[in-house]
């Protein structure tokens, strides 16, 4: 690579260490013991300290490094002064050594986009579902996703003390997917992933139309992208509106960068530019492979439920 990154990769080698540093905020915070939990909108609809830090010190270290970008985050904070040592100043040298892909090579900061969830899964966070949340950084230009971060600040907390916790998975379409082993489920079985705090029937009525052999309800849009790459489930299903776009942006970067998709209930993309609405209202259908087969098995009577985007 040459000695001067293109703006995307330099972005990128950021964000790395940033989604790290985030992902250790949500970490000591739960081992501080005081989650500071508020409800948003209701019960099912949480902000704990660590989301408002863990945003604090992205947007704070982000737009500090590369004012021009617009950054959206999930959390609606006070604006205040963040506290320096919430700022990350680190950059991942192992992206700054790969190749922009040449279409991405010339953008500008002011092109690009960045969609911040800084913890995603809060709702399982608070329950003790540790690896069901991650913290995602997500990148788009011109409406499309084109890098996506994800930090697991809890992968491998199952194995107990002593273990290593915590991993970041990144993607570029055109350059590939790093950090994990991509896997398909073996066989013709369809595994569902989706929702296990967020249900309704028009959610489980469009489930059991994919016809599935298994279903894996668990906790965050992350989590669940995560689940389709390593091979324990075939498809994303979420048939309603509360999923946002700081929730797929970074996730469907990732798959894309392995052949997957991401789409509405209709098999249409979502556009990711800085004045698109937030909710993804015609629900989320993600997939490593066979799109096609389940946006058909979609009902009428769901689609009629959920608004276009
Ligand atoms: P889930 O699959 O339930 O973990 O949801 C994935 C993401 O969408 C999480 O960030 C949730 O907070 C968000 N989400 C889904 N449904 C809703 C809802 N009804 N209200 C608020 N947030 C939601
Ligand atoms: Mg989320
Ligand atoms: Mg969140």
């Amino acid at each position: 690579m040459s000695g001067n990154p293109a703006v995307v990769m330099r972005l990128v080698a950021s964000a790395y260490t940033v989604a790290e540093k985030a992902g250790a905020i949500v970490r000591k915070v739960l081992h501080s013991g005081e989650l500071g939990i508020v409800e948003k909108t209701g019960a099912n609809d949480l902000q704990t300290l660590a989301d408002r830090l863990a945003q604090q010190s992205i947007c704070a270290s982000l737009s500090k490094r590369f004012p021009k970008i617009t950054i959206i985050g999930e959390e609606e904070l006070p604006a205040e002064e963040v506290t320096e040592d919430l700022i990350e100043n680190g950059q991942a040298e192992e992206i700054l050594q790969k190749s922009c892909p040449a279409e991405y090579s010339g953008l500008k900061e002011e092109e690009l986009v960045v969609w911040v969830d800084p913890l995603d899964g809060t709702k399982e966070y608070t329950e003790g579902l540790l690896d069901n949340v991650t913290v995602l950084i997500g990148v788009a230009y011109g409406g499309k996703p084109i890098a996506g971060i994800i930090n697991q600040p809890f992968y491998n907390y199952q194995l107990g003390a002593g273990a290593s916790l915590g991993r970041t998975i990144w993607g570029m379409p055109g350059l590939g997917a790093f950090g994990f082993q991509l896997q398909e489920v073996p066989g013709d079985r369809r595994i569902v992933t989706t929702t296990r705090s967020h249900s309704n029937k028009v959610v489980t009525d469009c489930v059991a139309a994919m016809e599935p052999h298994e279903v894996v309800k668990v906790g965050g849009a992350g989590n669940k992208v995560i689940q389709l790459v390593e091979g324990r489930a075939t498809a994303y299903v979420f048939a309603s509106p509360g999923c946002k776009k700081w929730d797929t942006c970074a996730a469907e970067a990732i798959l894309h960068a392995v052949g997957g998709k991401l789409t509405d209930m209709r098999g249409n993309p979502y556009h990711y530019d800085a004045n698109v609405k937030h909710m993804n209202s015609a629900g989320v259908l993600a997939t490593l492979r066979n799109h096609e087969y389940y946006v058909s098995r979609v009902p009428q009577s769901v689609l009629q439920a959920l608004k276009s985007d």
